[in-house]
């Protein structure tokens, strides 16, 4: 423990919240740079913010320029977090150890109340995928949602967000995704000749996995348990619904 902190006294205050106000974030890489690698001359350094969906960053040197991305939700993060995070992805391009103190000050920032808020905030509405309006142009999604919710689950089944995919996916024709709670139904399945029937138990499944979270055994995930294969039976017309689906993919 003690060897550590003397490690780091002995690198220098590389984080000594010495970074002046509001420093434009190639010259806190700049610096950073210099303090990791003393004597070696400071490449070319791009930093970029990016719409990412939560606190994300990376750092890259390719062909002597220092590429740096970091989600634009760090921007507004003050020139002590902003050098932190700076020391902590050089040192790991590098394969320093990175000072405990760079990243207690870079965790305690996300760690802050209302960051968080903001993190949570943009992981909801960046973090969803983009999706076409339920309404469709054939089926309606939130109309199908509540016609089965009423004949199979008694109305009681509170309404995820529901979306069309963008692209017509053939191997994928629904999903549940707990992250967003969210059911999607490619694309594919909102055309005039796709019988309703088979609109209909795609979007029934997806509303299980809803209903049923994945299982863990050991490292296993069993996303169709035995009681979701049960209540999957309950679906009127089971068997050709799935042979439509067949046909389809
Ligand atoms: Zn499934």
């Amino acid at each position: 423990m003690l060897h550590s902190v003397a490690m780091h006294a002995a690198s220098g205050p590389v984080l000594a919240a010495q970074y002046e106000v509001s420093s434009l974030p190639e010259q806190i890489y700049a610096r950073v740079f210099r303090l990791l690698k003393p004597g070696k001359p400071v490449p070319e350094i791009h930093v970029v913010f990016r719409k990412y969906a939560n606190a994300k960053a990376q750092i890259q040197l390719k062909a002597g320029v220092l590429h740096v991305k970091i989600s634009d939700t760090l921007a507004v993060a003050p020139d002590e977090v902003q050098g932190a995070l700076a020391e902590i992805l050089l040192s790991k391009l590098f394969r320093l150890r990175v000072p405990v103190e760079c990243q207690a000050v870079y965790r305690r920032y996300l760690n802050r109340k209302d960051v968080r808020q903001d993190l949570d905030q943009v992981r909801r509405t960046r973090g969803r995928k983009h999706l076409a309006d339920p309404a469709g142009e054939f089926y309606n999604l939130t109309q199908l949602f509540d016609e089965l919710n009423f004949t199979y689950f008694f109305g009681l089944m509170a309404r995820p967000t529901l979306g069309w995919s963008r692209q017509a996916s053939r191997t994928m024709l629904g999903h549940y995704d707990p992250t967003h709670h969210t059911i999607v139904l490619s694309k594919i399945l909102d055309r005039e000749d796709m019988p309703k029937l088979a609109v209909e138990y795609v979007m029934y499944h997806e509303m299980l996995h809803l209903r049923h979270p994945v299982e863990h055994k050991g490292n296993r995930r069993c996303v169709h348990t035995a009681t979701f294969k049960e209540e999957e039976k309950r679906f009127a017309q089971l068997a050709e619904a799935k042979k439509l689906l067949r046909k389809l993919v």
